[in-house]
Order: structure tokens, then C-alpha cells, then sequence
């Protein structure tokens, strides 16, 4: 049986799911289950299957596009490893300066928050996604991949298997990892990133490779002496999937209504959130 790329991330469900039962049962030996909360995990899986279909729509959407801009490519590239190599590399770049612009642009942060917005980490919360994504433009940052001369179905495996990767970073279980994150994002590293302490702020924005962080210098490793406080700096209360997927464009909207003139309205818009929210 052959799965649909787009529905790649839906097919390794059962992977997914295998993992949050091994974490949590290793977690409720060690006597910490209570870094799992049914209502949390409950809001995490809703959204998304919520963000899986919202996905799939703006893949369907943009597919044109994509064909389009493949059509006028620049060079004409055979499938093969050395492809697949340069093309998982182009496309984990592309993913960190999308992550980087999803907390510095408040207009991809609305969406990107919802990610950031559970108080707790584990394998769940890789699935804490907002279906309001494709509203953020996030297809966009593939296309260039297209017109370089990648095939748009390559494009759309390749960012679905990083994403899907992405899912193993989301715990709490393993510490340390030393010199690995000098290249691969580990889950010490995206614990930092998801930490709403003032230190811990806009960094780590790798998806796959770390390299990126230490070449751009958003990498900040963590101080044993200050744990990780997960959340958004104002937090979202409850866990109901709508209210959180909604938290911020309601803030948006109200900020952008009390602002005087069109300059202070676009900085509401899309300014760094940093002043608003996180
Ligand atoms: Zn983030
Ligand atoms: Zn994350």
C-alpha cells in the first residue's frame, strides 16, 4: 500500500502514539506523570487532526503554484540521494528562517503560539499545532524549492518527514547530548526554545540541523541553574482547542482597533510580538 506524501504525518500516527504511551509509562515509573495531563494532551491531538486537514487544504491550494514556478525551474534536478541530501538540507534552512520570522513577525506568531502554548512538554505537544498555519504563509517559505528545480511532491515529503522528526524533540526524558547539538536539534535544545523565561527567548529555532543556530547565533544552551518554565510569556488559559487557536488573532484584533494611525496599526500587525504577548 502507497501513502500519499501529504499524508504522511497521519500514517506515522501509530508512531506517534506508541511514543506518548512508552513516555508516559516511563515517566509515570520515575514518578513524574504529571508532566502529562489528559485535557492538555486531549487539546494537543484535536488540533492536530484540525491542523492535518487545514494542511492538506492549502497543500491542494498551492499545488498550482508550486507546479508553476517548477515549470519556469532554474535547473532540472534527477531524484537521488545527493538530491534528497541538498533538498533536506535547503528545505531544514528554509524551515528555521520560517520558525525565526514565526517569532519575530507577530502576524506568523498568532499562529505559531499555539505551539508554544501548553505548560507542558512532552511527545503531545509536538502535536499542539494551529490549523490556522496556512493563513501564516508557511507554504510560502517552500517555494523557492520548486523553482530551484525540486519536484513540488519531493518538496511536501521532505517538509513533512522534518516535521515529523521534529515530533522526537518534544520530551522531557533525555538529558545532555553534548556535542550532537552542535549539530542536530536535541530535546535539551527545544526545551530551551519552548521556555518562556527571559533568557530563554527567541532561540533555538532549528527544526532539524542546529547548525543553523550556531551560524545565525540564536543558540543558547541550558543553565542547569535555571529550569525551563514552558508557555507563552502572557499565558492562554484552558485547554480548549478553539480558545487557543484563537488566543492571539483576538489579541491582534484588539490591539490593531486601539491603535491610532497606520503605521502603529502595522506594527501591531506584524512587529515583533515580543512587545505584546510573548
Ligand atoms: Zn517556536
Ligand atoms: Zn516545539
Amino acid at each position: 500500500m502507497s501513502i500519499a506524501p501529504d499524508s504522511l504525518l497521519l500514517a506515522l500516527a501509530p508512531v506517534f502514539i506508541a511514543s506518548m504511551a512508552a513516555e508516559y509509562w516511563l515517566l509515570r515509573r520515575r514518578g513524574l506523570d504529571e508532566r502529562y495531563a489528559m485535557r492538555d494532551t486531549a487539546c494537543n491531538i484535536a488540533l492536530a487532526l484540525a491542523q492535518q486537514a487545514s494542511d492538506k487544504a492549502a497543500w491542494f491550494a498551492t499545488l498550482p503554484l508550486f507546479a508553476c514556478l517548477h515549470q519556469h525551474r532554474l535547473w532540472h534536478i534527477d531524484a537521488g540521494w545527493p538530491s534528497f541530501i541538498a533538498l533536506f538540507i535547503a528545505q531544514d534552512l528554509l524551515y528555521y528562517l520560517f520558525h525565526r520570522a514565526s517569532h519575530r513577525v507577530r502576524w506568523m506568531w498568532a499562529a505559531h503560539s499555539v505551539h508554544h502554548s501548553s505548560t507542558r512538554m512532552n511527545f503531545s505537544t509536538a502535536l499542539r499545532q494551529s490549523p490556522l498555519y496556512p493563513l501564516a504563509a508557511m507554504w510560502a517559505f517552500w517555494l523557492p524549492l520548486a523553482w530551484v528545480g525540486f519536484e513540488p511532491v519531493w518538496i511536501i515529503t521532505t517538509v513533512l518527514g522534518n516535521l515529523a522528526l521534529q515530533f522526537f524533540v518534544h520530551t522531557t526524558l533525555f538529558d545532555g547530548f553534548g556535542r550532537l547539538s552542535l549539530i542536530l536539534n536535541t530535546p535539551s535544545a527545544h526545551r530551551v526554545h519552548h521556555a518562556c523565561n527571559a533568557r530563554y527567548l527567541d532561540c533555538n529555532y532549528a527544526g532539524v540541523l542546529m547548525i543553523w543556530d550556531h551560524l545565525f547565533g540564536s543558540y543558547i544552551a541550558q543553565d542547569p541553574a535555571e529550569p525551563c518554565r514552558f508557555g507563552t510569556v502572557k499565558p492562554v488559559p484552558g485547554n480548549n482547542p478553539w480558545t487557543v487557536m484563537l488566543a492571539e488573532w483576538r489579541q491582534i484584533l484588539s490591539d490593531t482597533r486601539r491603535a491610532s494611525g497606520a503605521k502603529q496599526r502595522c506594527r501591531r500587525l506584524f512587529g515583533p510580538p515580543a512587545d505584546y504577548t510573548k
